[in-house]
């Protein structure tokens, strides 16, 4: 059977007869789950803010991977970390010490001021590991009663896809077919901080929030949200705890979005940029007095703070302080978001966003936007139905940005 499949691996037929495009997107529809509806672009090899497809087609990338990516595509650098990683070794698992770990720890404590980090691999993980923190916490610390924690979150929230995280999620269709779910989590209004008050009783163990939701498209809490709501926990003993996976490492115009209105959050969790795209790897990053409830044995992760991780995430982490990436999209956002406000179109209901994070809300679908610039040689993905992100990598050109918003400018004006 095996040696059939490979024989077969490339029906030249078949390949010939549909273009290379359209045999690699048959192949992953029949063999791979439909989890995702992506664009039909099938993506060979990038560098930079360029991506090229199987057919040699270059396009310029308005997504970086949900901003796994803010370093650009296969950055040298951390290109050239991985490499030498990989030549000394790659995994240990946690059953031993490597070299690695304890400069990547130091690295993070250095550049964030958090005492402590807990390291995991995707951005899931690490908010599944706060989650649990957060309740030992409560627990062991605050002395909630057995079983009885409670974590507040919000409408609109996107923290991941387990069972857990789905458990608090308002979109019907990350919950519809995969109850029962966890108890203990209240859902409140996003950016209302009158609402977490209320809500917060004897019980409650942490507040779990984006300082801007990204999957939502790009939404912005009213001034001053971020920092009464911290002041809320202060006052409660309640963790504050924020989901910077997305908005994090310079995405916002700051190294952190709570930079935006003063505060430290109690709990940091991060990932995505975290790698640069190379590797997954995140961290849930806080005081020694929330991370010291983790004792041997509590929580664990065969690839969690691997020397292969921890060697690129260090290289991931000076690329974004080296090279200023949070400074350029701070300027280049503004720049950015300046053109597209000029765009004049019947469609447009708002166009949104901090450093080089932003939305267009529209008054049609977002999709066949997208595909028309995908035409015009732009990636960038919907969100909802009706709302387009641009998250370019953050070490983009002003005429990279300006090229692209005159053609966002000419697909918006055909609609
Ligand atoms: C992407 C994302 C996650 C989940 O991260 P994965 O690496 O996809 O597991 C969680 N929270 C936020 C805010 C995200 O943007």
């Amino acid at each position: 059977m095996a040696a059939t499949v490979l024989q077969q691996d490339t029906p030249h037929d078949t390949h010939e007869a549909l273009g290379l495009t359209a045999h690699l997107i048959q192949l992953e529809d029949q063999y791979g789950t439909h989890n995702y509806k992506p664009l039909d672009v099938v993506v060979e090899r990038a560098e930079g803010v360029w991506v090229y497809d199987v057919e040699g087609r270059r396009y310029l990338d308005c997504l970086a991977a949900y901003s796994a990516v803010n370093q650009g595509h296969c950055h040298p650098r951390i290109l050239s970390a991985m490499i030498e990683q990989a030549h000394k070794v790659t995994l240990t698992s946690r059953a031993f010490r490597n070299d690695q770990l304890p400069r990547f720890l130091e690295d993070l404590h250095n550049l964030t001021g958090y005492e402590m980090a807990l390291l995991m691999n995707s951005g899931t993980e690490a908010v599944e590991s706060a989650l649990k923190v957060a309740r030992k916490w409560g627990y062991k610390v605050k002395g909630i009663p057995a079983n009885q924690a409670e974590i507040i979150v919000c409408t609109n929230n996107f923290h991941g896809r387990t069972i857990s995280i789905i458990s608090f999620s308002t979109e019907d269709q990350y919950r519809d077919g995969f109850g029962p779910f966890l108890s203990g989590f209240k859902v409140i209004p996003f950016g209302d901080a009158a609402a977490l008050r209320t809500a917060i009783t004897p019980n409650t163990a942490a507040f779990l929030v984006e300082p801007i939701q990204g999957e939502a498209g790009v939404l912005i809490p009213p001034d001053g949200y971020l920092a009464e709501a911290f002041a809320i926990c202060k006052g409660n003993k309640v963790l504050f705890m924020a989901d910077e996976i997305q908005s994090g490492l310079g995405r916002t115009g700051k190294l952190f979005a709570y930079e935006h209105e003063g505060i430290t959050p109690d709990v940091l969790i991060v990932g995505k940029a975290l790698a640069g795209g190379f590797y997954p790897v995140s961290g849930v990053l806080t005081s020694r007095e929330v991370l010291g409830v983790i004792t041997p044995g509590d929580h664990g992760s065969t690839f969690g703070g691997n020397p292969m991780a921890c060697a690129v995430a260090r290289a991931s982490l000076k690329v974004i302080v080296e090279e200023h990436l949070a400074d350029r999209s701070a300027e280049l956002g503004t720049l950015f978001i300046n053109r597209l406000r000029q765009i004049n179109s019947p469609h447009i209901i708002e166009i949104r966003g901090r450093g080089l994070w932003i939305a267009i809300e529209l008054t049609t679908p977002a999709r066949p936007i997208c595909e028309a610039l995908m035409r015009e040689g732009i990636l960038c993905k919907e969100t909802h139905d009706n709302i387009i992100r641009f998250a370019p990598p953050l070490i983009i050109e002003k005429e990279e940005l300006l090229w692209a918003a005159d053609r966002i400018e000419e697909v918006l004006k055909a609609v």
